[in-house]
């Protein structure tokens, strides 16, 4: 089984080969074009000479000649595939400067000649926010009847202080409200963002993630930033470097940044690709493959995946993977709606569970979870966990996992919750219970009248706690683990 949704293979992430794979039943190439198009802060409108970061080809650098027409440009890249996977399918990408921004007409003539073409099921459109007028959504959105349409629009940071620095010329709001437009539309909608823009720490580039997973966005580019020759950063940053990210810094960037990802969310790119020739800095950029490589490999040791840090029960589940091995014994002792003794039980195949709750409707709906599921190694108490010692009196000192997942039967009776009193015996006894490697999960909700409560009695105990968070909100669940 793999260990996250959205993958065929060991990645961890929602990648753009498998999106395309399940949408389109085939193999889908992405081709290049530059159809000569110019951008609001190069020629006045908004400001002069681009994103300082931004080359001469207006960061269509494996875009086609521009000088070439744009059936050209395309066919020229299709032939070449074409030789290898004759029956791939294939995106027309208007990739260099920003190619909504031209009236209407110019737009329609540019596109159509690539959706005509055989085998061309879709087009991607590089652009920004503040580039795509009432007519051309209009547009867009009758285009998007008729193909697969993708908006990529530029953002690289939601903050104000390096947007400014970086000469973007337009804000946060702009980027926001587009979003919303096109989604309006149903338009595929990706946003582009760049770390390790100059001065922004790790944990903004992680806010700028933050903020965008909050957005009715379906994609997102992830690249670092590259100094290239020739362009005002390249001045900037010779004349006074600033700190660069390494590949390590990257990538813990990113797998962070993917951590706090919807798992739904597709990740277009998660590196650049920069011609070598022109790359001042960082020079690690151009092995493409190795970054990803790295980026695999640190998820794979963190053992988390994308959209992992959304929720805390995720934690939960993987704490429970490392302490419980195929015959332990172990307990549930607040079943609920039966999802983690399923859970329990699917990994201790050759050992048992033991379930308890307080509510006859857990117990019912755990049972037919399990007996659905086929699962037979385990067995259920209509008891409250603060007997679980009595009840379990043959297996002190033989448990290895035992959760509490606290609080109220989602779905059910709110007005039923854990209580501190019986939380603290049941917690203490269930210490006993534990054999020399055994760990106990607690996962507190202070969001409620009795979740506070009982998350402050809780602080109280006498046990070497570790602590589990994924936020800084105060009332968010949070776990609590003591090992034996
Ligand atoms: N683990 C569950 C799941 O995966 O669906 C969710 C558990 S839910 C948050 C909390 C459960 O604790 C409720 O079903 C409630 O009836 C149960 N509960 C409350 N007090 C209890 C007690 N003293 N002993 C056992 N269960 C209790």
């Amino acid at each position: 089984m793999n260990i996250f949704k959205y993958t065929d293979s060991n990645k961890r992430y929602h990648t753009l080969t498998y999106f395309y794979k399940n949408k389109f039943n085939s193999k889908v190439f992405k081709v290049s074009l530059n159809a000569g198009f110019t951008c609001p802060n190069k020629d006045g409108t908004k400001g002069y000479g681009g994103c300082i970061y931004c080359s001469k080809s207006g960061s269509g650098d494996y875009a086609g000649n521009i000088n070439d027409s744009l059936i050209n440009q395309f066919n020229e890249v299709k032939d070449t595939i074409h030789k290898k996977w004759p029956k791939s399918k294939y995106i027309g990408y208007f990739q260099a400067n920003t190619n909504t921004y031209a009236p209407v007409d110019i737009l329609k003539e540019k596109y159509e000649q690539i959706l005509q073409l055989d085998n061309v099921v879709g087009l991607s459109i590089g652009t920004r926010p503040d580039a795509i007028s009432d007519e051309v959504l209009d547009y867009l959105e009758e285009l998007n009847k008729r193909t697969f349409l993708t908006i990529e629009l530029g953002l690289q940071t939601m903050h104000e202080s390096t947007s400014k620095l970086i000469n973007r010329g337009h804000d946060l709001q702009c980027l926001d409200n587009m979003v919303h437009e096109l989604k309006r539309r149903k338009i595929h909608t990706v946003v582009h963002i760049i770390n390790g823009l100059p001065y922004e720490t790790k944990e903004m580039m992680i806010e700028t993630v933050k903020h965008l997973n909050k957005l009715p966005i379906d994609g997102i580019k992830i690249h670092m930033l590259h100094i290239l020759k020739d362009t005002v950063l390249a001045k900037m940053y010779i004349k006074k470097p600033f700190p660069v990210l390494s590949k390590e810094e990257y990538t813990d960037i990113v797998c962070d940044q993917l951590e706090n990802l919807r798992p739904e969310i597709v990740i277009h790119r998660i590196t650049g690709d920069p011609n070598a020739n022109d790359l001042i800095e960082p020079t690690w950029l151009t092995k493409k493959f190795g970054v990803m490589n790295e980026i695999d490999k640190e998820l794979a040791r963190r053992n988390t995946y994308q959209g992992f840090n959304l929720s805390i029960l995720n934690r939960a589940r993987q704490l429970i993977i490392n302490n419980t091995k195929p015959n332990d014994l172990v307990i549930d002792a607040t079943i609920g709606n039966g999802k983690d003794t399923l859970f329990l039980a699917g990994i201790v195949n050759n050992g048992h569970v033991f379930g308890f709750d307080i509510q006859e409707d857990a117990v019912e709906k755990t049972n037919n979870l399990l007996m659905k599921n086929n699962k037979s190694n385990y067995t259920l108490f209509l008891k409250s966990h603060e007997y679980m010692k009595e009840v379990l009196k043959d297996h002190i000192g033989k448990i290895s996992t035992i959760i509490f997942n606290l609080g109220y039967l989602p779905n059910g009776d709110t007005t039923i919750t854990t209580n501190y009193k019986s939380t603290i015996k049941g917690i203490k006894d269930a210490y006993k219970l534990l054999n020399s490697k055994g760990l106990i999960i607690i996962v507190v909700y202070p969001g409620h009248k009795e979740g506070l409560e009982e998350s402050n009695e809780l602080e109280q105990l006498n046990y070497n706690i570790n602590y589990y968070r994924n936020t800084d909100n105060k009332e968010a669940p949070y776990i609590m683990t003591i090992k034996k």
